[in-house]
């Protein structure tokens, strides 16, 4: 059993049924919709289709609609594009509505000649490009290419260091979260939030958007702006999980400065009780090849070694040429790096405070199964909180999330080392119990003999009701 998620990004390549299909069985766990793309009709037809396909495949996947954020983006060009030559002066002009040419080109940011100063460094095209700023003269940012080459319609801009006072949520995303919640979206993931405010406000957004199907989402905060980084503590209180969103993040603080801020924003994650996705570029040759290169493969191994709940896909399973086969491979290096993974649970535990029943009744269980050698952990809990607080932890033993309810569910689809499975409401704790053995020995998992843990609350069906461990044999 594979302990690492899979979220795999939806586009022009994976939006046929059979793909989708191929895509589910293959292992994915979360579908994200990009959008920077699409109308809202679009959306919604294919989250109708994740559900079906889903359920046909007797697979649990939840949904992350993914919000645009701010464009800071240059406009368009008279050609399309432009050669920027090393050394060429270069204009970026906020007032400019003809369309653009080697010398000057029209902003969709029209506040970036606020934002810069002479010296600072910009980089376009996901960093391909640099230019440094030289004057800023009312509407127009001039600068002098520092490295050149093509430069194409609609390309974002970053500033080195950060520093562009864009707000994380715009008109767009707010209608878009509207969108979102009509199909009860189980995560909502905000671009370039640069506070714990900025989470505030789409949590409030989205749950008043929920309000009708009372439905209440997951916010995932992508963290790809300098700024949110030394207030990232903030941030994860203010969230349900972060997204190490490499791409943004690489240009804007240094792609050399990423391997260490990934490891360091996965352990702050698992610490604060939250979750962590690792993105962009995980396999990127195999948008066009069938196979991924050495160093991509080392990319996953070693963010799974560094605790990440999730791997995440981009381009490779929107618009690449083997989704299905990337998916397949992606989740085979995870088992494998998994499987030789040498954990302390022990000392990983050490620090560890929590002064509630209910995460103290979880941390028994934990602790519990690991030293007797448990075949799994049950967590009947309404919410998910019991067995997110188990999986915080490095365990091998896999757990399992009993809920009534399909929200827990399909959230819990994202924790390291859960399976969650929907169960029928209990009231009564040993039919609950009996209940519980029974489904994990119908899945194959529990056999006579094999030792699990199993926590519950009672009375039962409160959230944050867990009081009781039990340690069973199977008859
Ligand atoms: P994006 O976010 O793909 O929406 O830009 C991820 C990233 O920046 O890495
Ligand atoms: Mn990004």
């Amino acid at each position: 059993m594979r302990a690492t998620k899979i979220v795999a990004t939806l586009g022009p390549a994976s939006s046929s049924p059979e793909v989708l299909e191929a895509m589910i069985r293959a292992g994915v766990d979360v579908v994200r919709m990009n959008f920077s793309h699409g109308k809202a009709q679009d959306h919604i037809d294919r989250a109708n289709l994740v559900r079906q396909v889903a359920a046909a495949a007797g697979r649990e996947v939840a949904i992350m609609a993914d919000l645009q954020g701010p464009k800071i983006r240059v406009g368009k060009f008279a050609e399309g594009k432009v050669e920027l030559e090393n050394g060429a002066p270069f204009v970026l002009d906020a007032s400019r509505t003809e369309p653009g040419d080697v010398e000057c080109v029209g902003l969709d940011y029209k506040d970036l000649p606020r934002d810069v100063r002479p010296g600072d460094t910009l980089l376009l095209n996901d960093g391909l490009i640099k230019l440094s700023v030289e004057q800023v003269i009312g509407d127009r940012v001039a600068t002098r290419v520092v490295v050149g080459g093509e430069l194409s319609n609609n390309k974002g801009i970053n500033k080195a260091g950060g520093g562009l006072t864009a707000p994380a949520l715009t008109a767009k995303d707010m209608e878009d979260i509207r969108t979102a919640m009509s199909f009860q979206a189980d995560y909502v993931a905000v671009s370039f939030p640069k506070s714990a405010t900025d989470m505030e406000m789409a949590r409030q957004l989205c749950n008043v958007a929920g309000e009708p199907w009372r439905h209440k989402p997951g916010l995932i905060a992508k963290i790809e702006r300098s700024e949110a980084i030394p207030v990232l503590d903030q941030i994860l209180r203010a969230s349900d999980g972060i997204m190490v969103a490499r791409g943004d993040l690489a240009v804007e603080v240094g792609n050399a400065a990423v391997p260490a801020l990934q490891k360091r924003m996965i352990r702050m994650a698992r610490e604060a009780d939250k979750i962590a996705i690792t993105a962009t570029q995980m396999m990127e040759s195999m948008i066009v090849n069938a196979v991924p290169t050495r160093a991509e493969v080392s990319d996953v191994a070693n963010a799974v070694l560094d605790g990440t709940d999730a791997v995440m896909l981009s381009a490779e399973t929107a618009a690449g040429r083997y989704p299905v086969e990337t998916i397949q491979q992606m989740a085979a290096i995870a088992l494998e790096a998994e499987a030789a993974d040498d954990f302390r649970l022990e000392t990983d535990f050490a620090n560890k405070r929590f002064g509630r029943i209910d995460q103290s009744i979880a941390m028994g269980a934990l602790f519990t199964a690991h030293h007797l050698g448990c075949r799994a952990i049950l967590a009947l809990t309404e919410s998910g909180s019991t067995a997110l607080w188990m999986s915080r932890h490095h365990i091998k033993v896999p757990i399992y999330g009993l809920t009534s309810s399909s929200a827990p569910q399909r959230r819990m689809t994202l924790y390291r080392n859960v399976t969650p499975l929907l169960v029928p409401k209990f009231t009564d704790r040993d039919e609950a119990l009996a209940a519980a053995e029974r489904i994990l020995v119908q899945r194959g998992v529990l056999r006579p003999g094999d030792t699990y843990a199993i926590t519950c609350g009672e009375p039962m069906g409160h959230p944050g009701g867990t009081n009781m461990l039990k340690v069973c044999r199977v008859a």
